[in-house]
């Protein structure tokens, strides 16, 4: 089970989202207004940030460079999720420091398969790391 954490303004879109991210049995958190964004980050320490591109305020690119730039959470895994996928998006998504770009209307495999994708293999690596090794 991971924690993730969801920013996206479109209700519909949370919905979706948590219903299917639970269903593989992980734990979302949502946030509606991105001006919440890193603070909900921080106090939520979620193992993979899902993020909308679109966002008022404060948008999806501007956060993840936020995150990026944060001590806490630079090394945490960003999904970007966007309606608008224009000539040069995806590059620029990636030259932020996301690591996965999915757009909208979502392909739910896709969406899943990128998820599982950038989750750590914790069990396997707590279980590599725990062994004595001298
Ligand atoms: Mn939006």
């Amino acid at each position: 089970m991971a924690r993730i954490l969801i920013v996206e303004d479109n209700a519909l879109n949370i919905k979706l989202f948590c219903d299917l991210l639970a269903a593989h049995g992980h734990e979302p958190q949502a946030v509606l207004d991105s001006r919440l964004a890193l603070d909900s980050a921080r106090s939520f320490e979620p193992d993979l940030v899902i993020t909308d591109i679109q966002l008022p305020h404060v948008s999806g690119l501007e956060l993840i460079g936020l995150l990026r730039e944060d001590e806490q959470l630079k090394e945490v895994p960003i999904m970007a999720v966007t309606a608008y996928s224009g000539i040069g998006d995806e590059e620029r998504v990636r030259a932020a420091g996301a690591q996965a770009y999915v757009s909208k209307p979502i392909s739910v495999v896709r969406f899943v398969a990128e998820v599982e994708a950038l989750l750590p293999k914790e069990r396997v690596l707590e279980d590599a790391e725990s062994s004595p090794r001298t």
